[in-house]
């Protein structure tokens, strides 16, 4: 007889045990008294501006706090985490160093979990996994340890609402992102459960024309139909619709969407009907809208030479950030120090496109006025690399900025 899985959803009650290791692999000196002087200094002729919101978001604080959790818990075990924790290489590799085994969390449904012996722990990701893995894991009678973030969650509640209630979901999001995936996963568990992702602007507007009778459903589906649930028909599947995104995204780009489909079926079916045939509900989460908020703020309120973004290559929330501020100053998205190659060279991702380049000239010469700001899966002490380097460039060791900290924590 079949039995299922025990699912741990709160942790340990292990915090006080791990919080050492959280804090040597995570926490900076640098930043934490970056912070202590409202998070801007002059540093010789550089001055630094740290964004208000900045790094690990409480989903995330939460969710690597749980690994941790599990290998003291479990300390001979074998562990394994479905995909990465977070998308940063820094805190996986960490979490890889405590014997943790990262499988295949893009493609979950190719994973065959019949290795899994009851004695086994499996922690899922902050993002969430598939619905299916979720089931199928739970057969394996094996411990479950469950990091999904409450603001995924809440997305996930909302879109179940929508299948119920027999509205097709539009997910403004990446389609192939873990977090995107486990939300049209809940949508699919429903019988007739449809969904649509748009990735942007430009897809929606394809659904705003087909809904507006300007192209036709093949035309829809040709461009658009990968990123649909297995049948999806557009003439059946678009007349009630509600829309949803994944949490990480562009929020006035989300918006924005809302408004133009809400808008098409305002065209074609007249307000009062559109009130029974659209719903929208963003579900942008609050630590992704405040980083977004803050460097809108920073890059509004400072005249700045220079923006650094730091964080995960693959990390969606950070390329945001990165989009926001490429829009309004000369910035770069970079992924850690290693990205600051020398005063001369800096590797980073262009905005808007899944590219990385090593650019030249990147650091003005003379007094220089610079922000900072990372993804909510950056950790501080990524941050804390970041700065030493950059002011290593213009002459300022690392060994003189550790005596000015502790001189400050000795006066105090
Ligand atoms: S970015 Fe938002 S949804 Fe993602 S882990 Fe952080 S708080 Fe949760």
């Amino acid at each position: 007889m079949e039995t299922e899985s025990v699912l741990y959803r709160k942790g340990f009650g292990l915090k006080k045990e791990v919080k050492g290791d959280i804090q040597q692999h995570y926490h900076s000196e640098l930043i934490t008294y970056l912070i202590s002087h409202g998070n801007e200094m002059q540093f010789g002729d550089v001055h630094v501006y740290l964004a208000q919101d900045f790094g690990f978001c409480y989903g995330v604080d939460r969710a690597v706090e749980y690994a941790y959790q599990t290998r003291v818990k479990f300390p001979d075990r074998n562990i394994y985490l479905i995909g990465e924790i977070i998308h940063n290489p820094f805190v996986n590799s960490q979490i890889n160093r405590m014997r943790i085994e990262i499988l295949d969390g893009l493609n979950q449904e190719s994973i065959d979990f019949s290795f899994l012996q009851p004695e086994d722990v499996v922690i899922i990701p902050a993002f969430g996994v598939h619905h299916e893995t979720l089931e199928r894991l739970k057969t394996r009678n094996c411990i479950l340890v469950d990091t999904t973030c409450g603001s995924v969650l809440s997305v996930w509640k909302r879109v179940e609402q929508y299948a119920q209630e027999g509205f097709t979901v539009i997910v403004h999001g990446k389609y192939a992102h873990e977090e995107t995936q486990a939300t049209w996963s809940h949508v699919s568990k429903y019988p007739g459960g449809r969904f649509l992702v748009v990735f942007d602007k430009s897809e929606a507007q394809i659904i705003c024309d087909f809904i507006e009778g300007k192209i036709g459903s093949e035309a829809l589906m040709e461009m658009l139909g990968k990123a649909g649930s297995p049948g999806f028909n557009p003439d059946l599947d678009l007349q009630r619709v509600g829309c949803a995104n994944q949490t990480t995204m562009l929020s006035s780009e989300s918006l924005e969407i809302a408004g133009m489909l809400e808008e098409a079926f305002i065209n074609r079916y007249g307000k009062e009907e559109t009130g029974k045939r659209f719903r929208s509900f963003d579900t942008i989460c609050s630590a992704t809208q405040d980083r977004q908020d803050a460097i809108i703020e920073l890059l509004n309120s400072k005249h700045l030479d220079l923006m650094l973004i730091i964080g995960g290559f693959n990390s969606s929330n950070t390329g945001h950030l990165a989009e926001i501020a490429t829009e309004k100053n000369h910035s770069f998205h970079i992924a850690g120090d290693e990205s600051l190659v020398s005063a001369d060279e800096i590797k980073h991702k262009l905005p808007f496109k899944n590219k990385v380049v090593v650019e030249r000239d990147w650091l003005p010469n003379g007094s220089l006025k610079i922000g900072i700001t990372a993804g909510a899966s950056t950790p501080n002490s990524k941050i804390g690399e970041v700065l030493y380097r950059l002011l290593s460039f213009r002459n300022i060791p690392e060994a003189a900025l550790n005596s000015m900290i502790a001189a400050e924590v000795t006066e105090s």
